[in-house]
Order: structure tokens, then sequence, then C-alpha cells
């Protein structure tokens, strides 16, 4: 299954993929991905106001560094498309540790729900990733994180837009999504994840544990 797995992958994603990347501490993350579990598909019913703007087709437009991925995961008459899917798993990978995750669907949505709202009014512009997955060891040495991250089980991730305020993202992730939106002030992020229904303000860089 492994060897299936990340021999499906490597097409995918230019080569760069080697199968040491697929282990994760849970296993072979992406394996999972390739079975869809009804875990992974369980997720809370979509907002209906998401749901409009994501009828038809599910695109991200992302951008990490020097690393860019413009990938549609879902179309209405296609379903889920697992190449482009695991292309935007790859583009929020845990760089530090190169750990692949199998991310959950409802913050891909949510996040791609933010950026079609965005296109609609006037701003064509990638997410900029700041972080997605998280191995726990990664998550242990970012500032801030909490223990129970959601970053540590690929549901959620850092995000800015070019031209859009933090402000105005959290205010779309909180709107659409139905999870958790995180305001850290200072910090040039918001963080979205598909947990619990929540929101927070951290106006102290330094705060000892943070939610996200
Ligand atoms: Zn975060």
């Amino acid at each position: 299954m492994h060897a299936d797995c990340s021999d499906g992958l490597r097409p995918a994603i230019g080569g760069r993929l080697v199968r040491r990347r697929l282990l994760a501490a849970t296993g072979c993350a992406l394996c999972g991905v390739a079975l869809w579990p009804a875990a992974a598909t369980a997720a809370t019913e979509m907002d209906p106001r998401l749901a409009q703007l994501l009828k038809e087709r599910r695109t991200l437009w992302l951008r990490r560094g020097t690393e860019e991925v413009r990938s549609t995961y879902w179309t209405a008459t296609r379903g889920r498309l697992q190449d482009e899917y695991l292309q935007i798993c790859w583009i929020l990978r845990d760089v530090q540790a190169d750990r692949v995750f199998a991310m959950n669907r409802a913050l891909l949505d949510t996040l791609a729900g933010i950026q079609a709202w965005l296109k609609q009014a006037g701003v064509d512009a990638p997410i900029e990733v700041h972080s997605g997955y998280r191995t726990s060891r990664t998550n242990l040495a970012t500032e801030g994180a909490a223990l129970n991250s959601r970053h540590v089980v690929g549901q959620a991730a850092d995000i800015s837009v070019a031209g859009v305020s933090n402000v105005k993202l959290a205010g779309l992730s909180s709107v659409l999504g139905r999870g958790g939106t995180g305001f850290y002030v200072g910090r040039g992020f918001v963080h979205v994840d598909a947990g619990h229904e929540r929101v927070w303000i951290d106006q102290q860089r330094k705060a000892p544990k943070p939610p996200g």
C-alpha cells in the first residue's frame, strides 16, 4: 500500500516526493487520502453561503515562498480530483520535518470559499501559506503553538492575502467556516481551522499558550 501510494503521487508533484516524506508519525498519512476514510468526509454540514460559492468548483491558489499551486480539487461534474488535492497537501506540508499529510477537506473548503469570495470582490491573489500541517515535533518548536493544535492533525492553516487586511480575512473565515478563527495581533497571519467553532484574538505575542 505504501509503495502504491507514493508511486501514484510522484507525477502529481513534479517527482520531488520520496517515500520517506509520506511516512508521517501515524504511518502513511497519504494512504489514508487515497482511501478516503469515512472520518475524513464526515464534516459538519457546509455553511450555505460557502456552499453557494463552491457549488460548481473548488479551487485553491496557494503560495508558499517560491512554491505555488493552483488546483481545482473538486467539481460538480467530476467530483473529487485526487491528484489536484494531493498537490494542495504538498504545499501545506510540514516543510521543517519534510512531511506531507492528508489535509482536512472542510479546511480546504473554507480556504477556497474565502478565496472565491475575494475574487468576486475583485481580489485575485494567492493565499500565502505561513503554516499548514505540523508534526508534533515541529509544533512543539513553534512559538505560541498549543499542544493540541489543529495543525498537528492537518486541520489548520495560517494564512494571509496580499492587499487584504487580516481583520477582513478573519471575518471571512468566521462567517464562511464552521471551525476556528484566530487573529494574532502583529503576527501577519490569520489562523483558520476545521475544529470546533470559535474565534479568538491574541494580542500578546509572548502569550504562553494561545489556542492556535
Ligand atoms: Zn495556526
